[in-house]
């Protein structure tokens, strides 16, 4: 019997990596794997921001299928995937080997980028899934529901094509509702890169 996956999906700060860990412990055996961008593969622990505990195998982003695939399914009930969002396209075929091998699959992961678009491999995760969940946080301006994740670089919104990595900047994100999420804009950005120069 194939096994069931569960996608919970939503903003930094929402909750999505404590619900993974509760919904893997309910399992007599579980494993768990989060992405390495540093291009190394480690044991590490999934900790939350509510301080939940897992070990897990960090692993780099093009060799979660590899690693699942290396897995002792008959001691094996469920797998935890954390920020999915990072992982590359093959976190798919990942995630259908194990549910093929009747095992469960729980993943977290951020559903849009800091620009509002979708992040990743979440939507076809979200599309294979039998379940999933939105989560929210609590936006850090007014209080409400907080469904998108905002970047600031230097205290200002972040532009749209401001680069991933920006050099010499204090880049931060908080949880935004709709209303106050904000995308700056690029000219305004380079005037502080000036600034900063
Ligand atoms: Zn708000």
């Amino acid at each position: 019997m194939r096994g069931d996956l569960k996608v919970f999906y939503g903003p930094m700060f929402a909750g999505k990596t404590s619900r993974m860990i509760e919904e893997v412990k309910k399992y007599d055996s579980f494993s768990a794997v989060k992405p390495n961008l540093d291009d190394r593969y480690s044991e590490i622990d999934i900790v939350s921001h509510n301080g939940l505990k897992i070990p897990a195998n960090s692993v780099p982003v093009d060799e979660v299928y590899d690693l699942v695939k290396g897995f002792d399914y008959d001691e094996l009930s469920v797998v935890g995937f954390d920020e999915a969002q990072f992982f590359e396209e093959e976190v798919c075929d990942a995630v259908d080997y194990v549910l093929e091998k009747g095992v469960d699959v729980v993943v977290a992961g951020l559903d849009t980028d800091f620009r509002k678009e979708p992040f990743g491999s979440m939507p076809e995760l979200k599309e294979m899934s039998d379940y999933f969940e939105k989560l929210y946080a609590e936006c850090e301006v007014c209080g409400d529901d907080a469904g998108y994740t905002q970047r600031i670089l230097d205290g200002e919104p972040a532009a749209y094509d401001d680069p991933v990595v920006v050099i010499g900047a204090e880049e931060s994100y908080e949880p935004r509702c709709d209303d106050h999420h904000i995308i700056g804009k690029a000219d305004e950005y380079d005037e502080r890169v000036l600034e900063r120069a």
